[in-house]
């Protein structure tokens, strides 16, 4: 029989949720609170009306895909245009030294931008964009409301839902689930994410350097991209600079002028090239970017409540653990439905 199911956040493990439920012939609808899906997993566009469109990914930088449901994924996102594998050389950079990074795994980006998976994934979804869902209840007879704050500032309550799917990093699980199941609250509230700082840069010249990306060791950088080599891309040369998580956390409440100007000094130092007088320069804060101590376990259900959680704060730090969390707990929930029909 058809349930009907809310789910908090358009993230990857939200839309992998939601697909396997509508699979399984559920009627869901996805709130979220961006302008768009994906979550952490976004595209920065600049420009939208070139071919190809204009835009940095600040968030996800490239993803794996080693398990069967989301390597099948993956392929037909490709087909559809909206994945490609990255053939980038990755390399470890130290000390002015560059060797390889090892490793035989397929790097996958979304195409144009990292954000078309998720714009993929959600065809076909009933996905309430600018809707941030701020309160929950449960009624006497088990159906859950939802309090819904709207970009054009009006307030609306959407109720009837036979279960209720958290899907939002474990930070924001903690407020919005206390008072409607505190099991899930207490379990979210031990998990620690880390601080990232990510700075947009486009130089005005091609930056010499015979990398596209780079793991930067012993440096406030981590990690350096060459993006616009990422397939799909736009022409040009745009380099995305994410600072280690160290670093990030000690400069949390710096001016993100201060940090891109701070990067940029250090971009040069390790890559040996001066950039003088970028294009453009932003730095972006992520103060959730990473669970640094994920609960392991895939998903979590209670079937008595039939409420649920996904996210990569309960399986692990990156896309293929969000997209096997949702998939996981839409399949679970389907199963808890079945078996409270058979009861
Ligand atoms: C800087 C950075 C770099 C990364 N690099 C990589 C990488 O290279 N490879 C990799 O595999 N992973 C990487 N990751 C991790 C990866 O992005 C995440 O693991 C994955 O995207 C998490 O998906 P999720 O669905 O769990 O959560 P999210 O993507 O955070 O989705 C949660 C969604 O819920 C929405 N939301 C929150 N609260 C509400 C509310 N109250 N109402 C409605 N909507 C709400 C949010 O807007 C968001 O869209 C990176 C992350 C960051 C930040």
């Amino acid at each position: 029989m058809k349930k009907r199911v809310a789910i908090v956040g358009a993230g990857i493990s939200g839309l992998a949720c939601a697909r396997e439920l509508v699979q399984q012939g559920h009627e869901v609808t996805v709130f979220e609170k961006s302008r768009g899906p994906g979550g952490r997993m976004p595209t920065r566009w600049l420009d939208r009306d070139i071919d190809p469109p204009l835009g940095f990914d600040h968030g996800t930088q490239y993803f794996q895909a080693s398990a069967p449901a989301f390597i099948e994924l993956i392929e037909q996102a490709q087909k559809a245009g909206a994945a490609a594998p990255w053939a980038g050389s990755v390399v470890n950079l130290g000390y002015g030294l560059s060797s390889p990074h090892t490793g035989s795994t397929t790097r996958w980006v979304g195409t144009p931008g990292m954000a078309s998976l998720a714009r993929f994934m959600g065809q076909g979804l009933d996905i309430r964009l600018q809707c941030r869902v701020a309160g929950l209840a449960r009624s006497g007879d088990g159906l859950y409301q939802l309090t819904l704050h709207l970009a054009d500032g009006t307030v609306r309550v959407e109720s009837g839902f036979d279960a209720l799917v958290s899907a939002i990093p474990a930070e924001q699980v903690v407020p919005l689930f206390n008072d409607v199941h505190k099991p899930l609250a207490s379990l979210a509230a031990a998990v620690e994410s880390n601080v990232t700082w990510s700075v947009m840069l486009t130089p005005r010249e091609a930056v010499k350097v015979d990398f596209d990306g780079a793991f930067v060791v012993d440096s406030p950088l981590g990690w350096i991209c060459r993006d616009s080599s990422k397939p799909g891309r736009a022409m040009g040369e745009r380099w995305m600079l994410q600072a280690t998580a160290d670093w990030s956390r000690l400069h949390q409440d710096y001016a993100a002028d201060e940090v891109a100007k701070m990067m940029l000094d250090v971009f040069c130092n390790v890559t040996g090239q001066l950039v003088e007088e970028p294009l453009a320069i932003t730095a972006h804060r992520w103060l959730y970017s990473l669970p640094s101590n994920p609960v392991g376990m895939l998903c979590y259900l209670s079937e008595e409540h039939m409420l649920g959680a996904c996210g990569d704060w309960l399986n692990g730090a990156r896309v293929e653990d969000a997209f096997l969390s949702g998939h996981t707990l839409g399949h679970q929930l389907s199963n808890a439905f079945d078996s409270t029909l058979i009861q």
